[in-house]
């Protein structure tokens, strides 16, 4: 069985700083993590490797820096990694990095499961894992607390806001995992020696004959026109009481403003 765990390197801080030019985050210099619930995703498929046989390889796209993530992954006891990085993709919103991600795996050519995390900490539209799917024309699943594989089968519980509802489907597939699927495994002296060792090539637009006008700033419809933190401590009002009088004194505060 192969398995491709998709990371993000995300910033290890809420301190984060934005690129006036190009309202997207300085991810240069900044301290930086594989998103927790990618973790959680590698999880999964070093579990199901374990049950099935076979091999995990982990994917990002980012700059350099992001192969860091890689190696950390290796560490947990990925089998491959590959850096999809190229300048071409910079400031990609969610439809552009869902098909360069796509281009990728076509490259990468045989896999049976694919899982995300549920969502990236900084982006936070949970948008690239069905995007993936939609990309690649396999099915997907969201929100999966457990995973498992019997012949050519995909059984997972998702976890919805107040109950669980069990999906089955045929594989390839993607999945995208909550943090709650598992507890991820630290990384032995072992996997870390491994990933230092570790061959982590680089796959360039052209390497995944990706073509960029579909790619980065120039290939995302998305235009994020400001990001910005709120400043701290703002004055509001605090409404207080009952679920119904709260909603209704909210509604009168909206139409006073003519938000409503
Ligand atoms: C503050 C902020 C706001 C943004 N708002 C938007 C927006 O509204 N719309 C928009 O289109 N873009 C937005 N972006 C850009 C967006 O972050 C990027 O498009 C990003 O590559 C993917 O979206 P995401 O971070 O929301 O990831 P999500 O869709 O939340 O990520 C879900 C999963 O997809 C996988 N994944 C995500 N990115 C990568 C990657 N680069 N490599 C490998 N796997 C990956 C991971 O498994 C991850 O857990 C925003 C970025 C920032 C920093």
């Amino acid at each position: 069985m192969n398995f491709i765990v998709c990371i993000k390197q995300v910033p290890d801080t809420t301190e984060v700083r934005i690129d006036p030019e190009t309202n997207t985050l300085v991810r240069e210099g900044v301290p930086s993590i594989i998103n927790p619930f990618d973790e959680n995703a590698i999880e999964a498929a070093l579990q199901l490797k374990e049950k099935h046989g076979g091999k995990v390889m982990v994917i990002t796209m980012g700059p350099p820096q992001a192969e860091k993530a890689l190696r950390e992954a290796v560490a947990m006891g990925a089998d491959e990694a590959i850096l999809i990085s190229d300048r071409a993709f910079a400031g990609s919103d969610t439809l552009a990095t869902s098909y360069t991600l796509a281009q990728a795996i076509r490259r990468i050519g045989d896999y049976d499961l694919i899982l995300c995390g549920k969502q990236a900490f900084d982006g936070d539209t949970a948008q690239v894992g069905p995007g993936l799917a939609e990309q690649l024309g396999i099915p997907q699943v969201t929100y999966a607390i457990e995973a498992e594989i019997e012949d050519k089968g995909l059984r997972v519980k998702r976890l919805l806001e107040d109950r669980f509802e069990v999906v089955e489907t045929r594989l390839p597939a993607l999945i995208t995992c909550v943090k709650q699927m598992n507890e991820p495994r630290h990384a032995g002296l072992k996997g870390v020696m491994k990933a230092r060792k570790a061959e982590i090539p680089t796959w360039t637009a052209e390497d995944i004959q990706a073509d960029t006008a579909r790619c980065g700033l120039d290939g995302s419809p998305t235009n994020v026109v400001r990001i910005f933190t709120p400043e701290r401590g703002r004055e509001g009002e605090r409404l207080e009481g009952e679920c119904s009088e709260v909603v209704h004194t909210l509604i009168q505060r909206l139409r006073e403003a003519k938000v409503l």
